[in-house]
């Protein structure tokens, strides 16, 4: 297992707040190597590639959880999506010239940002961020107060090779001394981008907390993965329709070529293929069941 890919759960035990770091190398590198994006893009998408990471040990779910925000600027689409077995992916889409300027809201105009849970049976549930705040992980600070009323402290670094996050929040119904959470996400506040990235686990925690007592859980492994499939490419080209598929194939030379835009796997599908896909009301009636 890789040290450098991880997620850490942090339980302070007499204030009843809990706590994640996550840190991402060589999944943020598998990431960013299948596209090439501006550095502003790199950074926002590690970013939230940290935070759903970090979101992942606090929300109960089987299945995926997504982080995604939309534009109808230059940047389209930032997607980050993290499993309950730690299997990171994350995207990007851009169209035309980037704005110039740095900051998260400004990179989204008409800008949205959802948090979805999708189980691996059963309904999505898709709560909507206010993008209101200035960053990326305000905004999130502010979603969970607002939405869960849960106060919530996270930091979120890239530099463009690596990412890394740090939250923290009030354990769901306990009781908890407002005192206590103002010293402790005080203390977090004093945290610099710089030691997030740089420091380990164990000297971060000591740095900060070091009069409090903090205990740090046993690192769990992250790493890249796609869970895309054949299959997940029937269910989308059953949305098309048959029509439409076949003639599309006759165009492109007897074939449809279906790429994912996470890790570039390239499926393949020939007319065979698509006369043998279900139509669209059986497949519907199909994942009822
Ligand atoms: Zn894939």
């Amino acid at each position: 297992m890789s040290s450098s890919d991880t997620i850490q759960r942090i339980l302070f035990e007499e204030a009843n707040i809990r706590g994640v770091v996550s840190r991402l190398n060589s999944s943020f590198t598998a990431v960013m190597e299948r596209n090439e994006y501006p550095p502003v893009i790199r950074q926002l998408l590690g970013e939230m590639l940290a935070a759903v990471t970090l979101m992942s040990a606090t929300l109960k779910f089987d299945g995926r959880l997504i982080l995604q925000a939309q534009g109808e600027g230059s940047v389209r689409l930032l997607m980050a999506e993290c499993s309950h077995h730690h299997q990171v992916r994350g995207i990007a889409r851009l169209e035309g010239e980037l704005p110039n300027t740095q900051t998260f809201i400004d990179l989204f105009q008409s800008g949205r940002l959802a948090l979805t849970i999708e189980p691996s049976k059963g309904q999505r549930y898709q709560g909507v961020v206010p993008m209101e705040s200035g960053s990326l992980a305000a905004c999130l600070e502010d979603y969970f107060s607002r939405s869960e009323q849960l106060p919530t402290r996270i930091k979120l670094a890239c530099d463009g090779r690596q990412a890394a996050g740090m939250l923290l929040q009030v354990l769901p119904a306990t009781e908890n001394s407002g005192e206590d959470w103002t010293r402790i996400s005080f203390l977090a506040d004093t945290l610099t981008t710089e030691e997030l990235l740089s420091l380990d686990n164990e000297a971060m925690l000591y740095r900060l907390f070091h009069e409090e007592k903090c205990r740090l859980y046993e690192p769990q492994a992250l790493e890249f993965s796609c869970d895309c499939s054949k299959e997940r490419c029937e269910k989308a080209l059953q949305l098309v329709g048959q029509e439409e598929l076949l003639q599309a194939i006759q165009e492109q030379g007897g074939v449809i070529k279906v790429d994912c835009q996470f890790c570039n796997q390239i499926y393949v599908f020939d007319r065979q293929d698509i006369l043998s896909l279900a139509p669209l009301e059986n497949a519907k009636s199909k994942t009822l069941h």
